[in-house]
């Protein structure tokens, strides 16, 4: 059965007492219709007297002020288990305290503020309190090596970073000398790794608990973000406080988010997904932000959505996966009533996915779609429409898409001063989103002589530089993945262009031979590459890793590749190898590159980024 056929409804098998939500989203075509971000904007409150936007105030002090004061705004869970709260009105005094520590210590605004923190407390509080000061905040991952590190210290002209004694001893003291513009570091825990290291608790202890947030133009620069790194060197992506905007509608809109709910993002705030949905938006909503500081554990997560009772979870494709592989039986043992939307980010869903999701939960997975440059969610399932398992949905109100072609200088196609959009209902092309959404990226840091730092600043992208223009074409951004859209404009998401292979003369996206070699009983995940050939130009090329009891042997290869050929006809890969386990990026993602690079016996290049210790 094609898989466009089949329709996952909307919550058809309700959980027993999951409590009725009226969507936020009602009627589609209405709400596309009727939005634009000015109305959205609307939604927030502003900083008194118009002094501007600024993220922290929508998500702390406002609330803060009124009655939320007392409400629960994040509850962690340590790596022991142990639970501990901060209503809305401590993270306001905690977050004063820190912008008041930025402004001791003589940071200028828009300077950055680096982090290099497990999920703990104090990482909330420093991107909210360096939002307050409106300096940059810049999380970066804490599995990152010292050289990555520098990279990106040096990309975003850092002036403060904020770690433990742990990860400072191992990971900065070696390359500190090597960050001269580094000027202080703010140590997370008692004991004091060296001397040229502030003690952050008592640093904060002695900070004023009141602090007034500047005037603060929309255009400010706020976050700084790095991306994952799937193709090449990982970018950093500057969003400015504006984003605000779009981090609250979407959660409204794409997320399904109320006030009342208890919301559970289980990405890291070194990923764009884990500051935007995994800070902003929650606490923007006035709901309740989950954090979980340990990693993955079938026990762990499923205790800790039944614990908190958890309405709303994002999570991803890989992590989904993973919960698959305990049945569900296993899911189906804890008390998830409370579960109302499940969505998922960061790699193609498929619909094996979706469709189990629907099985151990009562609820299918809505898949979105979003990259670090575009801040936020543009395309996704809602709650209120039908899931196309497979599909990445459709666009958020607000967000234009279209699928452009690029001409052979790798720019997109422009006749006669337009771009050349494919406009039949029915396409396949390169995702273009229209330039104008609120979260947009301003810069590419170090994309030439634009910088964080105070000289090089850009807000609102004045005065950016190649890499950053080469992703635009006549007001369009260009996003490198290639989607198919349907009929009823849900689009399908096949590549990214460098992934697109090239077969006989048929472009085929490597995700939808993946999904169809990810329902063969034996395989866990798969990924494919296009290898040269001299007849095809390229072949379909396949590496699998095994489910838990399956050993790889030529009868089931030949079975692998033969039940291909049934589904996918043409499409289906010509050669298949087992792997113990697929190359990752450090957020999770297959490192097709680096598979291809093997396949070729060229380097494996520029990782940038370290294979895991241990
Ligand atoms: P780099 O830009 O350094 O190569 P990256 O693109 O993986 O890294 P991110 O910005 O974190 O870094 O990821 C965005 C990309 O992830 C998207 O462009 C897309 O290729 C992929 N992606 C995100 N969500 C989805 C989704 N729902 N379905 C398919 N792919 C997705
Ligand atoms: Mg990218």
């Amino acid at each position: 059965m094609p898989l466009d056929a089949v329709r996952v409804g909307r919550g058809k098998v309700a959980p027993p007492g999951a409590a009725r939500v009226q969507p936020n989203l009602g009627e589609y075509e209405r709400v596309r219709r009727d939005f634009t971000w000015d109305s959205a904007r609307g939604w927030l409150a502003g900083l008194p007297d118009e002094r501007g936007l600024n993220i922290a105030h929508e998500a702390v002090d406002r609330h803060a002020e009124g009655p939320r004061a007392g409400k629960v705004a994040v509850v962690c869970r340590d790596r022991q288990g142990r639970i501990s709260e901060l209503t809305y009105g401590q993270l306001r005094s905690s977050t004063s305290r820190f912008a008041n520590l930025l402004r001791d210590l003589g940071l200028a605004p828009g300077e950055s503020v680096f982090s290099l923190l497990g999920r703990v407390p104090e990482l909330y509080v420093t991107a909210l309190g360096t939002l307050k000061h409106t300096s940059v905040f810049a999380p970066l991952f804490p599995g990152l090596g010292p050289e990555p590190i520098r990279q990106r210290l040096l990309l975003g002209d850092a002036r403060v970073l904020v770690t433990t004694p742990e990860l400072y001893k191992r990971e900065v003291a070696p390359i500190r000398d090597r960050v001269p513009g580094l000027a202080h570091v703010l140590l997370v825990g008692n004991r004091t790794a060296a001397g040229d290291t502030i003690d952050l608790h008592a640093a904060l202890a002695r900070a004023d608990e009141t602090f007034e947030i500047p005037p603060t133009d929309p255009r400010t620069p706020a976050l700084l973000h790095f991306t994952s790194g799937a193709t090449g060197r990982p970018k950093g992506a500057l969003h400015v406080h504006e984003a605000v905007v779009a981090h609250h509608a979407t959660a409204a809109y794409a997320l399904d988010l109320h006030e009342s709910d208890v919301f559970w993002c289980t990405a890291d705030p070194g990923w764009v997904t884990g500051t935007s949905y995994g800070i902003i938006a929650p606490l923007t909503h006035g709901a309740t932000l989950v954090v979980d500081a340990a990693d993955f554990d079938v026990h762990g997560w499923y205790e800790l959505l039944q614990e908190q009772r958890v309405n709303v979870f994002y999570t991803t494709p890989t992590a989904l996966r993973m919960l698959m592989r305990y049945g569900v039986d296993r899911a189906r043992a804890y008390d998830l009533s409370a579960l109302r939307f499940i969505a998922s980010v960061g790699e193609p869903l498929n619909a094996e996915v979706v469709l189990w999701g629907q099985e151990a939960f009562g609820r299918p997975v809505h898949d979105t779609w979003w990259q670090t440059e575009t801040g936020a969610i543009m395309i996704s399932n809602f709650a209120s429409m039908d899931v196309r398992p497979g599909s990445m949905g459709r666009p958020v109100p607000g967000v234009k898409v279209a699928l452009l072609e690029r001409g052979e200088d790798g720019r997109a196609l422009v006749i006669d001063g337009e771009v050349h959009e494919i406009r039949s209902p029915e396409a396949v092309g390169e995702i273009a989103l229209r330039q104008g959404w609120p979260s947009m990226f301003r810069s590419y840091v170090g994309d030439a002589e634009v910088g964080v730092g105070p000289a090089g600043r850009s807000p609102g992208g004045a005065g950016t530089t190649q890499r950053y223009d080469a992703c635009f074409a006549d007001g369009w951004y260009l996003t490198g993945d290639v989607a198919r859209r349907d009929n009823d404009g849900y689009y399908w998401f096949l590549g990214r262009t460098d992934d697109v292979i090239k077969s006989a003369g048929q472009l085929i996206g490597p995700f939808e031979v993946e999904s169809v070699l990810m329902s063969h009983p034996a395989v866990a995940e798969a990924c494919v590459i296009g290898k040269p050939d001299r007849v095809a130009g390229e072949i379909v090329k396949a590496f699998v890793t095994l489910r838990p009891g399956c050993e790889p042997s030529d009868d089931l290869r030949l079975d692998i590749l033969a039940f291909g050929r049934r589904a996918l006809g043409a499409l289906a890969p010509k050669e298949m190898a087992f792997e113990a386990q697929l190359p990752r990026t450090r957020s999770g993602k297959v490192l097709r590159r680096l598979l291809k690079a093997r396949e070729l016996g060229q380097p494996d290049g520029d990782l940038f980024i370290p294979q895991p210790r241990g």
